[in-house]
């Protein structure tokens, strides 16, 4: 079967019920349909998991879905087994499966039912799952998160290092790797631990138009500063990021005793805690919530109209995923970060404990956050470039949503920033 005998506008219509692809969907689709090696990078949000589930869908034999995280493979199993009448259409294989599921899934995917099998990297590895596999088609192997393959990603897994040799064992199977990280050393190291340098790459700009960037100066004002922010957007939903849980549960309470309707959010408070914050701000029963990175993933809420960084992210990376929550709907999405040296020296104290290799990683990655803050440039502009992506400060979508094109500095804060550097 290749793409020119299928109507894949109409299979996406059967399974899905849209009516039209997103982005690059139907290119990387038909990449994949034409057995290439192919390597998406899209935004979250983009749409990256139709890009190979309508493909595993309508191919003979089963396609392997490598995930980091349990919880998203449970999600996407559930959310294709509603698009089928046939629940054994999607397997999760994993350690916690009993004798009699790995019968039934084995079973099912040699019957030829399982288009989709969910794997983590971990599990893949298990000798008697790839002996397996080696008997039965393969559609395709898809890396979903493949920035997990790299320590210069935000996310680095070393079971997904040893993809590659398991993928060789089953033979001559296209692979698709996926991320929302958009860094050109991230794509560099995914495409050569994959051994797909001959990948077609597909890259949706990483451009959010509507997103407004600031960073104002840190000072012991900060909390105030933040209190007069959030009055200002009476109402509206945000989220306020803290490097510490002890400054997250601080700044809740300052917010609280001020009238403003917070919640914390760490892993340090139990699950029924952290679930029960979550779906209060979910459900807009508070407008802020105060959080540690630990918040966010996997979190949908259409109209968060800030995000605010307390203190400064570890990475643009970061912080491009983090602000990225904002103005999920295409409405406004105000991202503020405050900036002060003294957390860069925090930062780099606490990592000062870390593996050199590790260290030498975070210190450039953060070198690229003070830059990002220190500079007068369009931000956009800024992190467009460290995502590889020239972007136009004087026509481009979204030019003037930021503090530096709105308020371009003086000349003497000009000066000054020169002979500081
Ligand atoms: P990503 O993995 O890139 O973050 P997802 O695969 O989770 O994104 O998709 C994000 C959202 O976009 C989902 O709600 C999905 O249903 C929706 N979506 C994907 N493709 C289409 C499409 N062609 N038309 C409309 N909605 C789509
Ligand atoms: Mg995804």
């Amino acid at each position: 079967m290749n793409s020119n005998e299928i109507d894949i506008h109409k299979e996406l219509k059967k399974y899905f019920g849209f009516s039209q692809f997103k982005g690059l969907q139907e290119q990387v689709i038909k990449s994949l349909l034409n057995k290439e090696n192919t390597f998406v990078i899209m935004p979250t949000g983009g749409g990256k998991s139709l890009c190979y589930q309508l493909p595993a869908l309508i191919q003979e034999g089963t396609a392997i879905v490598v995930s980091p995280l349990i919880a998203l493979m449970k999600n996407q199993v559930d959310a294709i087994r509603s698009l089928s009448s046939e629940n054994g259409v999607a397997h999760v294989l994993n350690s916690s499966l009993t004798k009699t599921e790995i019968t039934q899934v084995k079973k099912d995917i040699t019957s030829g039912l399982t288009k989709l099998l969910y794997v983590a990297p971990e599990s893949l590895t298990k000798e008697e799952y790839v002996t397996f596999l080696q008997t039965v088609p393969i559609s395709f192997v898809a890396i979903d998160e493949a920035h997990c393959i790299s320590e210069w990603g935000h996310d680095f897994r070393p079971e997904y290092r040893n993809l590659k040799h398991i993928i060789k064992q089953l033979g001559d199977v296209p692979i698709i790797g996926l991320t929302a990280t958009a860094t050109p050393k991230v794509q560099e190291d995914i495409l050569k631990n994959l051994d797909m340098t001959d990948a077609t790459t597909f890259k949706a700009s990483f451009n959010r138009p509507n997103l407004y960037y600031e960073v104002r100066t840190k000072t012991k004002n900060v909390e105030s500063d933040i209190i007069r922010f959030i009055k200002q957007h009476k109402g509206k939903s945000g989220i306020i990021y803290c490097l510490s849980r002890k400054k997250v549960e601080a700044v809740a309470e300052v917010l609280q005793v001020n009238g403003i309707s917070a919640v914390p959010y760490h892993a340090g408070l139990d699950a029924k805690t952290r679930a029960k914050h979550q779906d209060m701000f979910l459900m807009e029963d508070v407008d802020v919530v105060v959080a540690t990175i630990a918040f966010g993933m996997g979190i949908d809420k259409p109209d968060v109209r800030f995000v605010i960084h307390h203190d400064i992210p570890k990475s643009l990376e970061s912080y491009y995923q983090e602000t990225g929550r904002a103005g999920r709907d295409g409405g406004e999405g105000h991202c503020l970060a405050y900036y002060s040296y003294k957390d860069v020296e925090k930062l780099e104290k606490f990592m000062s404990g870390k593996p050199v290799a590790e260290q030498e990683i975070g210190f450039a990655l953060l070198q690229e956050v003070v830059a990002y803050a220190e500079t007068s440039m369009s931000r956009r502009r800024f992190l467009l470039h460290y995502f590889g992506e020239e972007f136009d400060d004087v026509n481009g979508e979204g030019a003037d949503m930021d503090d530096n094109v709105r308020n371009p500095k003086t000349k003497v804060e000009a000066i000054d920033q020169v002979v500081k550097l």
